[in-house]
């Protein structure tokens, strides 16, 4: 079955037929960094990584760009209020740059633990003023673009034919959030701004044609993608928040430049909602990810978005999180076991299995499909049933749970990227761990050796754990 891709532009499921193939050019839109990741960039990087990993898995070669918004994101996503780098760079007394890097360090830290793959080239908007001044320049030449008595830089949207056909919205809706005053020097409310002039406190600013200011939001998408990639992209992704304003302006300022289509398929990723709320800083639900994974194992994320669809939104509850954290460890431990039984075995034929191929089968259709991670999950369950029933089997065939193996890991590690560290649940080991030691205190103190023992209840009190002893029986908490 060929790979399909619901392009956002048709809203229908497309076969994927890129430019140039093997070769595949793909833009996401990375992180504006002001701040630690949260559990909607997990979706995002998460969702996008895998659509990655299958594109190669399939013998593509992919170019995956990704960039680092360090300049430009104005508050409430429009063309007035405080840039939101700015902002945090006052509220933690520090240069806007250092807040920058601070926060992209955070951010490939927490992807590095979600196991999502660096994308090719990650580049950052300040490192490319130049080029966005170009660009806007060619704008303004061609006359989409205008320039005003307050020295600011605004894009025409009447002057491009099909303004807003990605998000289909008409010029009179107004956006939802923060409302913004419209800035009096547009020639029309929603021409959005390419350049704006900075006063003397703005932070980051930069010598133009136009005088000393910053580019707007949207440019830097344009010009990176185009930069790296080439005037048409075969993706562009990013969270589908960022469909209005962001993707269709986008499109606008590019393909006035160039007069080509700029995107093929354009694939975003549903939201994410805590308790069915938005998730927000204001109502008390926002997590941070670097706070979760305190709790939580980041591989049980990972799985748990994974499980969902990106099209579709994703609820997180602690009931729904429980439910896939014990999918996991069921998952897990089923893959261990198979590793375990074949472990150090080779093939003694080339014997194919009717009921693995056609489940290793229904695994890729699910993921041609439009990158369904939900069913190809729902399918990884039953290969590894087969694989169960087999390593019950008195008379186990080694063969076919060699073949069932590497199937496993290039499903599970190379394709999902669930990192298996080829060892039962932690959680279970450590558990068996602190009772043997609680059964090697016991022995002490039946021995009388109160020293020992106490030795043993304090150090594992240092590591959190409180053991207490009741008439019967030795337990603790942790
Ligand atoms: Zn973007």
């Amino acid at each position: 079955m060929p790979l399909k891709i619901y392009n956002s532009f048709s809203r229908e499921k497309e076969e994927f037929k890129p430019i140039n193939p093997p070769y595949v050019g793909m833009y996401v839109c990375g992180p504006t960094v002001y701040g630690h990741p949260h559990l909607g960039h997990a979706r995002t990087y998460i969702v996008f990584d895998v659509i990655y990993r299958y594109l190669m898995h399939s013998g593509y070669k992919v170019k995956y760009v990704q960039n680092i918004t360090d300049v430009g994101h104005l508050v409430g996503d429009v063309d007035e209020g405080e840039d939101k780098i700015q902002k945090q760079a006052k509220v933690e007394k520090m240069d806007p740059v250092e807040i920058a890097y601070k926060y992209e360090v955070s951010y490939f830290d927490d992807m590095q633990v979600l196991n999502v793959l660096k994308p090719d080239i990650s580049c950052r908007a300040t490192g490319h003023i130049i080029e966005m001044i170009e660009l806007i320049k060619k704008l303004i030449e061609k006359k989409h673009a205008y320039t005003t008595n307050k020295g600011n830089v605004y894009f025409s949207v009447k002057t491009f034919k099909n303004y807003a056909r990605l998000s289909r919205r008409k010029a009179d809706e107004t956006m939802e959030g923060e409302r913004i005053e419209i800035a009096d020097d547009k020639k029309s409310p929603e021409d959005f701004a390419l350049w704006k002039k900075a006063d003397a406190e703005h932070l980051m600013q930069w010598d133009s044609p136009w005088g000393k200011g910053y580019p707007g939001w949207h440019i830097e998408c344009s010009v990176m993608s185009m930069k790296y990639i080439g005037e048409t992209l075969d993706i562009h992704g990013g969270g589908i928040d960022n469909i209005f304003p962001h993707h269709d302006c986008e499109i606008a300022q590019s393909e006035a430049a160039t007069g080509k289509t700029f995107i093929k398929y354009f694939i975003h990723n549903n939201m994410l909602t805590v308790d069915g709320k938005k998730m927000g800083k204001s109502l008390g639900n926002f997590i941070i990810l670097k706070e979760l994974f305190k709790k939580l194992d980041p591989m049980v994320l990972r799985f748990y978005i994974l499980q969902c669809h990106y099209a579709s939104p994703l609820d997180f509850t602690q009931a729904a999180l429980d439910s896939a954290k014990q999918g996991y460890e069921r998952l897990k431990n089923s893959v261990f076991s198979l590793n375990k039984a074949v472990e150090g075995k080779t093939k003694s034929s080339s014997e194919k299995y009717d009921d693995v191929e056609t489940l290793k089968k229904e695994f890729l259709d699910a993921m041609d499909d439009d990158f369904n991670t939900s069913r190809s999950i729902a399918v990884l369950y039953e290969i590894l049933k087969v694989s169960n029933i087999e390593l019950q089997n008195k008379n186990m065939d080694i063969d076919k749970l060699i073949v069932i193996n590497e199937i496993i890991n290039d499903f599970v590690d190379k394709i999902l990227g669930l990192k298996m560290d080829n060892k039962k649940s932690q959680d279970d080991i450590e558990d068996k761990l602190i009772e043997f030691i609680i059964q090697l205190r016991n022995n002490y103190r039946k021995e009388k050796n109160y020293k020992a023992s106490d030795d043993i209840r304090d150090m594992l009190l240092s590591l959190g754990i409180t053991i207490k002893d009741d008439q019967e029986k030795t337990t603790y908490t942790r």
